[in-house]
């Protein structure tokens, strides 16, 4: 999977700005993931091969994930 490192950013989403739900901090890295599993992949099911996004908390690295709408 191609993660990368970048810097913590502030977040928004929904016009709100994205605060961690465990310690409060308001910066995050962004990830991008593939959500399929070997098994998904083994059975060809078309949902579960999107890419997802998570933003991990810069501070306690709690994972925040959305799926695509
Ligand atoms: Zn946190």
């Amino acid at each position: 999977m191609g993660f990368f490192e970048q810097e913590p950013a502030g977040v928004e989403v929904q016009g709100q700005t994205l605060q961690c739900l465990v310690c409060g901090h308001d910066e995050f890295r962004r990830r991008e993931a593939l959500l399929n599993t070997a098994a998904a992949t083994f059975f060809n099911f078309d949902w579960a091969n999107k890419s997802g996004t998570c933003y991990v908390c810069a501070r306690c690295g709690y994972i925040h994930w959305f799926l695509p709408q």
